[in-house]
């Protein structure tokens, strides 16, 4: 399970690199939980071009993301791996591998984890994140729009179309429990 951080995880307040502006998005945290639960493991892939603007740093990033980790696992969520691309494309120069809609941190999730693509799920509320999950095989790419007059191109795009990660969970649980399989462990993300 391969999830976008701000707009999905937390509020997207645009380039946040301070722990004050990290606010969760109701249900967040029980949602992993629940993806936990189901045997999900879970990955976070996180475009950060805050740091090539310098609008914080890498220490800065570091810092929330401990903290982001802390406060979950006080309440029993967990999140296996943080992919963070620093970076922002600029006029004339080499574009990373990372910056999504470029699948460098996932196909990174995939191989570090050793997970079969093609039965992962990314889930995601921009275009460039569906884009990232379609480049690097992902089996079912999910799009978080708690407003429902997001565009319907990008609607279409996705496989499945959720208000919230919360939602998303719910719908997960209740798959499941008519009859699919849940994930292994050991193979999904
Ligand atoms: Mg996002
Ligand atoms: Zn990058």
């Amino acid at each position: 399970m391969f999830l976008d951080r701000d707009g999905v995880i937390n509020v997207d307040f645009g380039y946040v690199g301070t722990w004050d502006r990290f606010i969760f998005v109701p249900g967040a945290v029980e949602a992993i939980k629940v993806l936990n639960d189901l045997g999900y493991r879970v990955i976070v892939v996180t475009n950060q071009s805050g740091i090539a603007r310098g609008y914080f740093n890498k220490a800065a990033f570091a810092t929330i993301t401990a903290r982001m980790l802390s406060t979950m696992g006080e309440q029993g969520a967990r999140v296996d791996a943080v992919y963070g691309c620093p970076h922002l494309l600029t006029s004339g120069g080499p574009a990373c591998n990372c910056r999504k809609p470029a699948p460098g941190m996932i196909l990174a999730g995939i191989a570090d984890y050793e997970v079969s693509a093609v039965d992962s799920v990314l889930v995601g509320d921009k275009s460039s994140d569906i884009e990232a999950a379609k480049a690097a095989g992902i089996g079912r790419s999910v799009l978080v729009a708690p407003h429902s007059q997001s565009c319907e191109a990008l609607q279409a795009a996705a496989d499945q179309v959720v208000p919230t990660l919360a939602a998303f969970a719910a719908s997960e649980t209740t798959r499941f429990s008519w009859g699919d399989h849940p994930p292994k462990a050991t193979s999904q993300v």
